[in-house]
């Protein structure tokens, strides 16, 4: 690919074709902008309109994406994300909104919003939802507010909030955030809950405890209802952390183990596409005790209109200005609308199987830290080939150059180089068998060849980065060298 940008190749195109009138009536800057901000000079170069397509198109391709590579990154849902949720997003009902339109005048959005909430309540169980949050760690906070404000109202005094070792970060952050301890609970050898460690550990001053199920291993949390009776006995909340829900979707519902708080990340499970901070919606449903604290306003209909309550004395307030990110919303609900209930019970049964397939394909490989059927994710540990040279994250470059993401690795810290592989339920065999076959390949490489995987990636743009410097201090400047 010609990697020069449009800067470098001067390009100079003097009459420019296809370009329509702009629409916005011109004024000279100068008269409303302070002089020091005033640009002198613009170097643009001046280009014809397929130079432009030519220039973002060479730009996009050098990022991975779902639509060009298979993304198997653990813990973040990278499914495919059907492009009619664009369609149904971007209509012009929806795109020409303004927040502070009357409702009556915005009944139709209102509705979908309403549908929705329906639907995810079916889901989960829950009672009511907001669709405030904009991500799943601001959708923890929001649930973790709740809690703190019911404990706070019932004079309860509580100072813990109980979360596994194998926890998503955001679970311990969360906790900390609303002012609780965070108590952490081990896993078994088996990688669940242990409980009987769980049982030492709750009591009175017990807040809650956030868990994921199936958790962050991959594995369904089997004691779950003995784990529920537990803190509640002791006045405590279940929270569920419900980032990636696809094992379950139409199979069982966070209600039925026992929680009463959970946080469904639309942009993973319900297919938006996301990384990078892009818009998410963190849905939090709550159960009838908690129903109260939702944050402020919730949809109400009263003869067949619909508007926002902003009359709810106990709320925890606004978590966000106006209602969420609604084109994520739109989203979620055509995914839904789509699938049906079948089809949401297909989606859980294609995600697990498409994971065990991974596992069995690989275990011989890899080795398998925890060999119990996983749900919707495989952690692999790449120990052995640590021990004959190269690290999950030589493993991972390496497969860079074969077209694939690296998955999610060093995570859950619990297991020692950590491979943690989503393939999602949209993937077909011929994906998953490509993905195992470059998997088993670089496993050989590491025998044959294992200065070819530690210089990997061979054939990206950007080779291997200091990390935290391109994290913490990024200088997306372009140079004539392409690097
Ligand atoms: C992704 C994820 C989160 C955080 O969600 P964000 O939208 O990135 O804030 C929390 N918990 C789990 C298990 C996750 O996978």
């Amino acid at each position: 690919m010609d990697r020069k940008t449009v800067f470098a190749k001067k390009t100079n195109v003097k009459e420019v074709n296809y370009v329509g009138p702009s629409g916005v009536p011109l004024q000279n800057p100068q008269s409303y902008l302070p002089q020091n901000l005033v640009r002198k000079d613009l170097p643009l170069p001046h280009l014809g309109e397929a130079d432009v397509v030519r220039h973002f198109l060479g730009l996009a391709q050098r990022n991975f994406s779902i639509d060009t590579h298979f993304y198997p990154l653990g813990s973040c849902t990278m499914k495919y994300n059907p492009k009619i949720n664009e369609d149904m997003a971007k209509l012009d009902g929806f795109v020409g909104l303004h927040p502070y339109q009357a409702p009556h005048t915005v009944q139709g959005t209102l509705e979908l919003l309403y549908e929705l909430e329906q639907m995810l309540c079916e889901i989960t169980g829950m009672q009511r939802f907001t669709f405030q949050p904009s991500s799943g760690a601001h959708g923890e906070l929001a649930g973790m507010l709740m809690i703190r404000k019911y404990h706070q109202a019932h004079k309860r005094n509580k100072t813990k909030v109980i979360v596994p070792d194998s926890a998503h970060g955001t679970n311990p952050a969360t906790a900390s955030m609303c002012g609780y301890q965070t108590v952490v609970v081990e896993s078994t050898l088996e990688g669940l809950v242990d409980v009987d460690k769980l049982k030492s550990l709750v009591d009175d001053e017990t807040a809650a405890i956030m868990l994921t199920n199936p958790n962050t291993l991959g594995l369904f949390e089997e004691d779950i209802l003995k784990i529920s009776d537990m803190i509640h006995k002791k006045g405590g909340f279940l929270y569920y952390d419900g980032a990636n829900f696809n094992a379950l979707l139409g199979i069982t519902k966070p209600a039925l183990m026992g929680f009463d708080v959970v946080h469904l990340n639309l942009h993973k499970t319900f297919s938006t596409p996301h990384g990078c901070g892009g818009p998410g919606a963190g849905a939090v449903g709550v159960t009838d005790a908690l129903v109260d604290y939702l944050p402020v306003p919730l949809l109400k209909k009263e003869s067949g209109e619909l508007f926002f309550d902003y009359c709810l004395p106990h709320s925890i307030g606004k978590v966000r200005a106006f209602y969420g990110n609604f084109a994520v919303l739109v989203r979620a609900y055509t995914y839904l609308l789509r699938l049906g209930s079948q089809g949401l019970r297909r989606v859980a049964h294609n995600s697990v199987l498409n994971a065990n397939y991974v596992k069995e394909k690989l275990k011989d490989y890899y080795e398998v830290p925890f060999p119990k059927r996983c749900m919707h994710e495989v952690i692999f540990s790449c120990k052995k080939q640590k021990e004959r040279g190269a690290s999950a994250y030589d493993i991972a470059k390496r497969l860079i150059d074969y077209g694939i993401h690296p998955p999610t690795m060093y995570f859950p810290l619990t297991v020692p180089e950590a491979f943690m592989v989503e393939p999602t339920e949209t993937e077909s065999r011929c994906a998953l068998d490509y993905f195992i076959e470059a998997m088993r390949q670089i496993d050989r490489e590491i025998s044959q060849d294992l200065d070819k995987v530690k210089s990997a990636p061979h054939t990206s743009f950007v080779k291997r980065v200091d990390e935290t410097k391109a994290a913490r201090s990024p200088d997306l400047r372009w140079r004539e060298n392409g690097v």
